[in-house]
């Protein structure tokens, strides 16, 4: 029986306990999941940083897996005491959740609903373009950009997307490296940042790259804040270079009730909730990794410690 750790906070056991006993049935791993033990008896572990989470890897000499439950790792990735490998969460129910949440967004400012709304009592004809003539730009193609450009692709607009490495996803039009960023940019009317926060993402969006974007583009960031200049982009919207932002993740979080996006007329901040793991899908993910580290075979989903995420 294996002894997996549950360290994602007491308060969301009750969400995960049926799901993953469910999920670890049927993927016939039989294991014992504890939420307090003697750190040298713990073989994989289910991490979600916060509360009475570890901070300190040192004591779980045997385990052989970190598998969080968030896709985002930037909180642990840089804890020098976990030598473990580490696996981060890509889930069809988080998938899904983000994909609705980009869509919903980028429609929003495509159709101009808020415009709409805001003269209902005017009767104004105003017709905005249709999809095929409104690029978007996807800085990431991972599990979450990939299937988000995806689905904008499959609504008609033309996708323009960008990595770290070169990559092919199909009715997309792939870039990357720093050179294909202002390539990317410079079409997009509509942006939308689902990148990992890392050494080489933070500040992506800084004042000279907004600078790229066509005037009155549109941003849309559910990835990380400090993926943006907080300063740059209200500059931007101030002058008008950029219409509208929605903004679902901050550099400080909850976001400070001083903060400017607050009160800024073309700012609307969600409270990252764009997307969150599923338990009733998640719960495979984890149990199809526990029993990969039983069969010794390679773990699904792992962070290379070197890149960030
Ligand atoms: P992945 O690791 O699957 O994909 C990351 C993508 O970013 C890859 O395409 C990668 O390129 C690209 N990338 C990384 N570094 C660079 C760089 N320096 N330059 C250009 N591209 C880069 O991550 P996910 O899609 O699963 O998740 C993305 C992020 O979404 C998470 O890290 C998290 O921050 C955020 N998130 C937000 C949520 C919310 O509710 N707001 C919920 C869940 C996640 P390559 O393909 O070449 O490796």
């Amino acid at each position: 029986m294996m002894k997996v750790l549950f360290a994602a906070g007491e308060d969301r056991w009750p969400l995960w306990e049926a799901p993953l006993t469910k999920a670890l049935a049927e993927a016939g791993v039989k294991a014992e999941i504890l939420r307090k033990a003697d750190p040298t008896e713990i073989e994989a572990m289910i991490y979600a940083p916060g509360g009475e989470t570890p901070d300190d890897f040192t004591p779980f000499v045997n385990c052989r897996a970190v598998l969080s439950l968030w896709a985002g790792v930037e909180k642990i990735v840089t804890n020098r005491t976990l030598t473990q490998p580490l696996c981060r969460m890509v889930d069809p129910g988080l998938t899904q959740g983000m994909v609705e949440y980009v869509v919903g967004h980028t429609m929003r400012a495509h159709i101009g609903i808020d415009r709409v709304l805001a003269t209902q009592d005017r009767w104004e004809v105003v017709l905005p373009p249709l999809a095929s003539e409104r690029p978007v730009a996807m800085l990431g193609l991972g599990a979450l950009g990939a299937a988000c450009a995806q689905a904008l692709a499959g609504l008609g607009f033309p996708v323009l997307g960008w990595s770290r490495n070169p990559k092919e996803v199909a009715g997309i039009a792939c870039h990357h490296g720093p050179e294909g960023l202002r390539t990317v940019l410079e079409q997009a009317q509509i942006v939308v940042l689902l990148l990992p926060l890392t050494a080489e993402t933070r500040d992506t969006l800084i004042a000279e790259r907004l600078s790229w974007l066509p005037d009155g583009a549109v941003i849309i960031n559910p990835g990380r804040g400090p993926l943006i200049d907080d300063e740059a982009l209200i500059e931007a919207l101030d002058a008008g270079r950029v219409a509208q932002a929605t903004l679902d993740v901050f550099r400080t979080e909850p976001l400070p009730s001083d903060h400017p996006f607050w009160a800024h007329p073309k700012v609307t901040v969600t409270p990252h909730i764009a997307a969150e793991t599923r338990p009733a899908t998640a719960a495979r993910v984890i149990a199809e990794n526990l029993r990969r580290l039983r069969d010794g075979e390679p773990l699904l989903h792992r962070v290379d410690r070197e890149a960030g995420y």
